[in-house]
C-alpha cells in the first residue's frame, strides 16, 4: 500500500515535471519494495529509472538500472517482464556502442517471448539482433532475423505497424549483400510510408532507401530520399530547439541576474544546460505518464526510443560555456552542412581559423580570469561583425571557427579588418584601455581541389600557421599576401 503512494507520488511529480522529485519517488519505491520483498514492484521502479539515470545526472548509466531490476527478479519466472527489461537492456548497450554486448540480451528476449508465445516481443527479439548483425556487418544473419520478424508480423495484423523496422533491417541488409530483390524492398519499404504517418517513420524509411539506392548505383533516388531525410530530421530538431528556447527563456534570465560572479556563473551555466535537458526530459516524461497509467503495455516502446533522446541530450549542449557562441561541435555541424550545400549547388564558402596572439601571455600578466574575460570580449565583438548568414563558434581554447558561406576570398580582407577593429574597441575589465590583444587568422576558400570540410579547414590552418610565423596580428590566406604587416603587439612573449 505504501509502496503504492509512492508510486502515485511518482506520477504525480512526473505530471508537474519534477523530474528530481519523480526519481526520488522512484527511489522510494524501490527501497519500500525490496523491504516488502515485491521484487516485481522492485523491478518496476528500477527499470523505470533507466532512461530517466542520464537526466538527472545520475552516475550509472541506464543499463547498470535494468541490470538491477534484472537481479531483483532473481529467479522469478517473470518472462513477460524480464523480456521488458532485457529489451530496453538490449537498446541501452547498443546506444552506448556495445553491441557485442546487447546480443545476448536480445537473444534471451526472443527464447523468453517464444516460450510465452508474445509475439510483439518475438518481433522485438528479432529486430533487436538484426540490428547487431547489421552492426557486426554480418548481413545474411540481420536478414534472416528481420525476415522472421516480417513474417510475424504478416500474420498477425495488429502488429503491422511494427513492420517497418524490420523492413528497414531488410533494405540494409541487402544493400550490404548487393543482391538483386534490393529494388524491390525498397519498393515495399516505401510503401509502408502512408501506414504511419509520423515524421520519426518517414524519416527512418527514407534512410533506409537511400543506402538501398546508393548500393543500386541510383545515386539521383539515393540523394533524393537524403535530402528528404535531412528535412524530416531537421524539423524535427527546429521545432525541439524553438520550444526549448521559449521554456529557458523565462527561468534563465532570472538565474542569471543572480550570477554575477564567476562561480555563480558557472552554477548558472550548469543550470541553464539542465534546463536545456528539461524541455526534452518534460516531452520523455509525458510519456512515462502515460506509461505508468497504462501499465506495462507498450513500455518497451517508450523506452527504446526514450534511451535515443540520449543522444539528442547532447546535442542540446551547443552552446561553449564561457562565451556562449556555439562551440565546436555546434560551429563544425554549421560548417559541415554549408559546406555540403555549397559543394552540391557550386557556391562560394569561406573559413576562417583565428587564434589570439600571445595569450598565455596575458594570463600570465593579468590572472586567468582577465584571460577568460578577454574571450568573452572577443567573443562579444565577433558577434557584432559576423553577418547574417556567417556563423563563429569557438574551436578550443584560444581558437575561433569562422563559417562564411557566399563569401569569397577577396571578401576576407574587410572581415578581417572589421572583426580587428571591433576586438580593439572593447573593453576588458582589469585589463588597460586599449588592451592591445590581437589576433591572427587563416582563411580558406572551397575551391575545386577541396573534396572535404576537413580540408578546408586543415588549408585554414595551414595559413593561420603561417600568419603566426610572419609575426601575428595579420591575415594569411590562399592568393592573399600579407595583409597587416605585424604592429608592435603589447604581448610579445618574452
Ligand atoms: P600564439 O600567439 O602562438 O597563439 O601564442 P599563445 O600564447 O596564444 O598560444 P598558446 O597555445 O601557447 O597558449 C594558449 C593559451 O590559452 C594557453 C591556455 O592556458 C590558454 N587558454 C586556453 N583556454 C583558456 C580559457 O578558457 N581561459 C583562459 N583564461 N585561458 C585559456
Ligand atoms: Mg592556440
Ligand atoms: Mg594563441
Amino acid at each position: 500500500m505504501l509502496c503504492r503512494l509512492d508510486l502515485n507520488e511518482a506520477v504525480v511529480q512526473v505530471e508537474l515535471d519534477a523530474v528530481d522529485e519523480a526519481w526520488a519517488a522512484l527511489e522510494a519505491v524501490d527501497r519500500c519494495a525490496a523491504q516488502l520483498g515485491d521484487a516485481g514492484l522492485r523491478a518496476y521502479a528500477l527499470g523505470t529509472m533507466g532512461p530517466l539515470a542520464w537526466r538527472v545526472g545520475s552516475l550509472q548509466p541506464p543499463q547498470t538500472y535494468y541490470q538491477r531490476a534484472l537481479a531483483a527478479l532473481g529467479h522469478r519466472p517473470a518472462r513477460y517482464k524480464r523480456a521488458w527489461l532485457l529489451d530496453d537492456l538490449g537498446w541501452a548497450l547498443m546506444h552506448g556502442g556495445q553491441s557485442v554486448a546487447a546480443r545476448g540480451p536480445f537473444e534471451q528476449v526472443l527464447a523468453l517471448a517464444t516460450e510465452i508465445a508474445d509475439v510483439s516481443f518475438m518481433m522485438r527479439g528479432h529486430e533487436g539482433l538484426a540490428e547487431v548483425l547489421l552492426q557486426q556487418r554480418d548481413a545474411s544473419g540481420a536478414l534472416q532475423h528481420a525476415r522472421a520478424a516480417l513474417r510475424l508480423a504478416a500474420a498477425h495484423p495488429g502488429l503491422r505497424f511494427r513492420e517497418v523496422t524490420a523492413q528497414t533491417q531488410v533494405v540494409e541488409a541487402l544493400a550490404l549483400l548487393q543482391r538483386p530483390e534490393l529494388g524491390a524492398a525498397i519498393d515495399k519499404l516505401r510503401g509502408m510510408a502512408s501506414r504511419d504517418p509520423s515524421a520519426r517513420t518517414a524519416a527512418l524509411i527514407a534512410r533506409s532507401a537511400a543506402r538501398g539506392y546508393r548500393a543500386l548505383g541510383r545515386h539521383d533516388l539515393a540523394y533524393a530520399e537524403l535530402e528528404r531525410y535531412l528535412e524530416l530530421t531537421k524539423s524535427d530538431a527546429q521545432a525541439a530547439r524553438e520550444r526549448d528556447a521559449q521554456r529557458l527563456q523565462a527561468r534563465y534570465e532570472a538565474t542569471l541576474r543572480e550570477a554575477e560572479n564567476r562561480e555563480l556563473r558557472h552554477a548558472a551555466e550548469h543550470a541553464r544546460l539542465e534546463l536545456a535537458a528539461r524541455a526534452e526530459r518534460q516531452r520523455a516524461l509525458w510519456a512515462l505518464v502515460l506509461v505508468l497509467l497504462a501499465g506495462l503495455a507498450g513500455g518497451g516502446l517508450f523506452f527504446g526510443r526514450a534511451l535515443k533522446r540520449r543522444r539528442r541530450l547532447a546535442e542540446l549542449a551547443l552552446r561553449d560555456e564561457l562565451t556562449g557562441l556555439p562551440n565546436r561541435r555546434a560551429v563544425l555541424a554549421f560548417a559541415r552542412e554549408q559546406f555540403d550545400l555549397a559543394r552540391r549547388l557550386d557556391l562560394p564558402i569561406s573559413l576562417a581559423l583565428v587564434d589570439l596572439d600571445h595569450f598565455k601571455a596575458v594570463n600570465d600578466r593579468h590572472g586567468h580570469a582577465a584571460g577568460d574575460r578577454v574571450l568573452q570580449a572577443f567573443a562579444d565583438a565577433a558577434t557584432h561583425v559576423v553577418r547574417g548568414q556567417d556563423r563563429i563558434g569557438r574551436w578550443g581554447g584560444e581558437e575561433w571557427l569562422l563559417v562564411m558561406p557566399g563569401t569569397r576570398a577577396a571578401e576576407l580582407p574587410a572581415v578581417f579588418d572589421r572583426l580587428r577593429q571591433a576586438m580593439a574597441e572593447q573593453r576588458v575589465p582589469g585589463l588597460p584601455h586599449p588592451h592591445g590583444v590581437t589576433f591572427s587568422m587563416g582563411t580558406a576558400e572551397r575551391h575545386a581541389g577541396i573534396e572535404t570540410l576537413d580540408a578546408l579547414v586543415a588549408e585554414a590552418d595551414g595559413h593561420l600557421y603561417r600568419a603566426k610565423a610572419q609575426g601575428r596580428d595579420t591575415l594569411c590566406g590562399h592568393s592573399l599576401s600579407l595583409v597587416h604587416s605585424a604592429a608592435e603587439s603589447v604581448f610579445q612573449s618574452a
